[in-house]
């Protein structure tokens, strides 16, 4: 961190700043560049100080951060990808990772229907909402504990990795119990008390980005996850909010490489939420991919004109196959494969 002091500041000045630096131990240097005091502190691959606790100090004008605020999920800390398992799904590896399923576990039938046609396409993870974030509190929220246990079956019928929406902290042992990867929701990136709960807990967690948070907040939002035990994170760009209502969130495509860059946790891309529309799915699906998304999450329902919950957005089993069918020859040109059951792949 490198403290530029005002052209104003005084000796006393300087000296506070040191001082406060030595307090919160570290070795301040103080030099001088463009004839203004700086004063700089190494964080020698630790925390660097909190640039919050210099800036209300007299004389202070800048504060140059040379680390990222995020440090155990940043690239630098850590150069290697992050590899997930869940059941028998790889997150994070060459192989391209996909979960699809409803968006909401509605009932027994309509989940086992659905999930019985994925598992026979060699999809590997199920989705399916069973605490649901609505907008509306007349909208249906869910079916709880019933849709978790409903969940658990299909896991054991079907031998896909459940994952599912953890909506409060008090609920994260009982999803955990039952989910092999706990979704935390756009809605909620910035509950810190159920990220704390989270990392607390050992199954992977796909943390969704907040539909206004910054790329800095979401890294942030996973540190809190990790740095409360969990090192097992995914973040998933489900699109952010704009001015135009064409399409449900503007899908940032240019995240994916980004976060590429700047973390070494895998990252999924759900086009469903991104686009709310099922005839988009598709095309973003694709861009996502090809800008080097290490997974994707998509919403598919057997009938979706009678979904509880976005219907619009979901693909019809029949366009789902389509969709891998196209995903196959993507990720073999990228020189990449699709992480489906060993069936699936052979036929
Ligand atoms: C969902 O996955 O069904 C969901 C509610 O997603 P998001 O948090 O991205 O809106
Ligand atoms: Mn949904």
């Amino acid at each position: 961190m490198i403290i530029v002091m005002k052209a104003t500041a005084g000796a006393r000045d300087v000296a506070a700043v040191a001082e406060r630096m030595r307090a919160l131990g570290f070795t301040p240097e103080v030099g001088e560049a463009a004839e203004r005091v700086i004063v700089s502190v190494a964080a020698g691959g630790g925390a660097a100080p909190e640039a919050e606790l210099f800036s209300a100090l007299p004389g202070v004008d800048k504060i140059v951060a040379l680390q990222p605020a995020y440090r155990l999920v940043s690239r630098a800390a850590h150069p290697h990808d992050t590899v997930i398992r869940a059941g028998d799904a790889l997150i994070g590896g060459r192989n391209l990772a996909f979960m699809a399923g409803p968006c909401s576990v509605e009932n027994r039938a309509q989940t086992l229907e659905v999930a019985e046609y994925l598992a026979a396409l060699g999809v590997k993870i199920l989705r399916g909402g069973a605490f649901k974030p609505r907008t509306s509190p007349y909208s249906f929220q869910g079916l709880h504990e019933t849709g978790l246990e409903i969940l658990a079956e299909v896991r054991e019928r079907t031998g896909m990795a459940i994952i599912t929406e953890v909506l409060s902290p008090q609920d994260v042992p009982l999803v955990a119990e039952h989910a092999d990867i706990l979704q935390i929701g756009t809605r909620n990136m910035q509950n810190f008390t159920l990220l704390e709960a989270a990392g607390r807990q050992p199954r992977p967690v796909l943390l969704k980005r907040g539909m206004s948070a910054t790329i800095e907040e979401w890294l942030l939002a996973a540190e809190y996850i990790v740095s409360h035990g969990n090192s097992q994170v995914m973040l998933c760009e489900r699109g952010i909010r704009s001015f135009d209502k064409s399409t449900r969130a503007v899908f940032d495509v240019g995240a994916i490489p980004l976060l590429k860059h700047l973390t070494h946790l895998p990252v999924i891309a759900d086009p469903s939420h991104a686009t709310g529309r099922w005839d988009l799915v598709e095309p973003v699906a694709k861009a996502a991919v090809a800008a080097g998304a290490d997974g994707l999450i998509v919403e598919v329902h057997a009938h979706p004109d009678q979904a509880l919950s976005d219907g619009v957005q979901s693909l019809r089993p029949d366009r789902a196959a389509d969709l891998l069918a196209s995903l196959r020859r993507l990720t073999a040109a990228l020189d990449r494969g699709l992480d489906l059951a060993p069936a699936a792949l052979a036929a």
